[in-house]
């Protein structure tokens, strides 16, 4: 499931040997991008750091490689603490760790989570806990019972950042971090960025490096990119066709303006398709009641702008249709961004004229992917 398309190679990010021998144990081959671009930065700077990805591109490598590498094992005191929001997370990283420093000789990383003995957990850290995976409650908790000493660690790790705050962490998290050193480096890893995270970011770390990787900037492994060449005056033929093609379909159909957004859905509707617009120009009641519409699928095909699409966040939409292409090129990551989401696929399909086409070049180079050339169904294709 990992993305594997970057040039570097683990030794170019600045690795140990010991390290490197564990990766190779593992069969990893390439890092993800998450750690093509975390790890660099992490080794060399000073740095607190926001990093952005969806689950299973490789986060817990992306901080755990270059922590590991900041441990000093000769040393008994705790260095790095890593909060996980589950039991389940919290072993798994653990386990990750420990395969990752195998040949870091006497590193011990520890676990520390609910339901389980807290004085076996206790006994475990006394034997020495270089690195402390914890859950933010039991954390507090041992924290309060001076079972465990975090006064001196050097980097702190925020693991799905999103997901302990929707849990109510919050208070855990403040609590936790007052406990540790003002000149530490805080590495927060969360999979959205909801203004609980951001407010953490903004209240505990300073200027912290930002890295994206996903959905946000280069486009989800999950979404297939199509374009159909068409004469101008066809473009909405080609709209029916491929809504025909598909019957499906659940889209999200972008226009340029306002104007063309509008009359685009009237004509869909007068065809005969579940079709709605949404633009700026409908009142936030009409705008609410079409996103609910949509939301439980009695409109099968949404017809927005790109402003009032921005907010959209609609699982399981199987085609985004680029009905004209945007004006920023970059605007197309946001607009396939729509589908393919949660490890669902879909589809983006591009209907473009003859003077348009050297705009997918310079969207295939940001998307860093390959578009396919698709011909328009025609009728006979289309069974009904
Ligand atoms: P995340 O925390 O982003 O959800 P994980 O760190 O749990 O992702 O990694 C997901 C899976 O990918 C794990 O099974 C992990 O061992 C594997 N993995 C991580 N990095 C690589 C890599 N560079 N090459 C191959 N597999 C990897
Ligand atoms: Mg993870």
């Amino acid at each position: 499931p990992i993305l594997n398309t970057y040039m570097n190679t683990f030794e170019q990010l600045g690795l140990n040997e010991q390290l490197l021998n564990a990766i190779k144990d593992m069969g990893f081959e390439t890092p993800s991008e998450v750690q093509d671009k975390a790890i660099p930065v992490l080794l060399a700077k000073d740095t607190d750091m926001v990093a952005l990805a969806q689950t299973g591109t490789g986060k817990t490598a992306a901080f755990g490689f270059p922590l590991i590498q900041k441990i000093d094992a000769n040393s008994r005191e705790t260095q790095g603490l890593i909060l996980s929001p589950t039991r389940e997370l919290c072993l798994q990283i653990t386990q990750e760790l420990k395969n990752y420093s195998k040949y870091v000789k006497g590193l011990r990383v520890v676990a520390i989570y609910g339901g389980a003995s807290i004085t076996e957990q206790a006994k475990e850290v006394r034997r020495g806990a270089h690195i402390v995976v914890a859950t933010p409650g039991r954390m507090q908790d041992m924290i309060r019972r001076n079972m465990v000493d975090i006064t001196n660690i050097h980097t702190c790790v925020l693991d799905e950042a999103d997901e302990m705050l929707n849990m109510g962490f919050y208070e855990d998290i403040t609590s936790i971090l007052s406990h540790t050193p003002r000149e530490k480096n805080t590495w927060l890893f969360s999979a959205t960025m909801p203004r609980e995270v951001a407010s953490i970011a903004s209240e505990f770390m300073s200027n912290p490096y930002e890295i994206t990787v996903g959905t946000k900037n280069a486009s989800s492994k999950n979404v297939q990119h199509e374009y159909y060449m068409v004469s101008g005056r066809d473009r909405y033929l080609a709209l029916k066709r491929l809504a025909d093609a598909n019957p499906d379909i659940f889209s999200v159909i972008f226009c340029r303006t306002k104007r063309d957004t509008q009359s685009v859905a009237e004509k869909l509707v007068e065809d005969g398709y579940n079709a709605a617009a949404l633009h700026g120009d409908l009142s936030q009641n009409q705008r609410d009641l079409v996103m609910k519409s949509f939301r439980n699928r009695q409109i099968q095909m949404l017809v927005a702008t790109d402003v009032a699409a921005r907010g959209i966040d609609v699982d399981d939409v199987t085609h985004v249709i680029n009905y004209q292409l945007p004006d920023e090129i970059e605007t197309y990551t946001h607009r396939s961004g729509r589908t393919g989401r949660a490890g669902k696929s879909g589809v983006s399909m591009v209907i473009i004229t003859r003077s348009e086409f050297r705009k997918i070049g310079a969207i295939e180079r940001i998307i860093k992917t390959k578009f396919d050339a698709k011909q328009i169904p025609n009728s006979e294709e289309i069974c009904e």
